[in-house]
């Protein structure tokens, strides 16, 4: 036999005997579709957040969509998002028929930048989607002063602050998405957020298509109890897993600020869902090579950034083009032992001294 390297994968969940044991009792309870168990993550979630009301949902994908659909939003309308971001947002427009129009980035925080928003704004914007991307949070306040329907996507963020107040509770809508690898999950999963009754009945209606008498065209978008169960222990984690994250952010700043990098002060409002390196010169592109050579996994944070998926490519996002080429994203999350962070550490160090010669 011969050993198998310790590869330290990007990211992981962080789930136990904990999580498998609840979820048992409710496959034994024989309620294993959506019930009282998803009622009560709503709950959960509307409590943490301080919002009136949560629609679960089967991914964050279809929490999107369906927030998009109960606006009415359609074929010939647009909506704005940025370039930088999840590829999940952009079906969730392209479902609807509507048009995604893209935005430049600001460079300190890598999230949608409101001057860049104004520039596109016209009679047809419907709505401006905000991931707060990364964990950090976007400069919220000053996109909601453009006085248009606002959905924070806090799929990366849910924790984060923006001046002191959480992300998710400044917009018409929230989404959230519990994939194996977010901040807590569900396997699968989402969530629409709101204090709106209007929109969360009507994303409630369209969630799901049995007993209704009329003719509305409507979408199986349901979480099941057993999800929702899952979600119900990570939950009760969740301080403990934002401490654990912010930790190890710190350690990552005070021992690479003065590397060949541009690291941002630490920022106590930001989760960091992602560590993101910037490198001064050369590409991520070496950086990610050397570190999985060196038996760490590391990523883009952003697989490719929207805009360059158009085939006409005449957008002009020096931001998020920039962003794409120098920005590697490095393992944090809540699973990684520390003898794995000293690792990270240490390798990081010998790539990025390499990248200066
Ligand atoms: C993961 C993610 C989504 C999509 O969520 P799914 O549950 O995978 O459908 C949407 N937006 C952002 C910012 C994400 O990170």
């Amino acid at each position: 036999m011969f050993e198998k390297m310790d590869i330290i994968q990007h990211s992981k969940p962080f789930v136990d005997k904990k999580e498998a044991e609840a979820i048992k009792d409710v496959i034994l309870s024989q309620q294993i579709a959506q019930g009282e168990k998803v009622k009560e993550f709503e709950e959960i979630l509307s409590r943490y957040l301080g919002l009136r009301g949560a629609v679960a949902c089967s991914s964050g994908t279809s929490a999107l969509h369906l927030v998009l659909k109960a606006m009415e939003i359609m074929e010939g309308d647009e909506v704005i998002i940025p370039s930088y971001t999840c590829i999940a947002i952009l079906n969730a427009i392209r479902y609807t028929g509507a048009t995604p129009i893209y935005a430049d980035i600001d460079p300190t925080n890598l999230n949608i930048d409101p001057y860049d928003i104004k520039k596109r704004i016209t009679h047809r914007t419907k709505a401006i989607i905000v991931p707060h991307m990364f964990g950090s949070p976007a400069s919220i306040d000053s996109i909601i002063d453009f006085g248009l329907p606002v959905i924070e996507d806090c799929a990366q963020a849910l924790g984060a602050t923006y001046k002191n107040k959480k992300v998710g509770t400044f917009g018409y809508a929230t989404v959230l998405s519990f994939y194996a690898t977010k901040v807590i999950t569900t396997g699968e999963g989402g969530m629409i957020l709101s204090n709106f009754h209007e929109l969360l009945n009507k994303a409630m209606d369209l969630r799901e298509y049995d007993n209704k008498s009329d003719n509305r065209l409507r979408f199986n978008y349901k979480m099941t109890d057993i999800q929702a169960q899952l979600g119900i222990v990570q939950m009760g984690r969740i301080n403990q897993f934002l401490s654990r994250r912010k930790e190890i952010a710190k350690q990552y700043i005070n021992q690479l600020k003065d590397l060949a990098i541009d690291v941002p002060p630490y920022n106590p409002e930001s989760i960091y869902y992602r560590f993101i390196l910037k490198v001064l010169s050369g590409s991520a592109d070496y950086v990610i090579e050397e570190m999985k050579k060196r038996g760490i996994n590391c990523e883009k944070p952003v697989f490719i950034p929207l805009h360059k998926l158009l085939k006409d490519n005449e957008l002009n996002l020096p931001i998020t083009e920039d962003a794409f080429k120098r920005c590697v994203s490095i393992p944090i999350y809540p699973a990684l032992k520390e003898h794995q962070v000293k690792q990270i550490l240490e390798n990081s160090k010998a790539v990025l001294e390499e990248t200066l010669n």
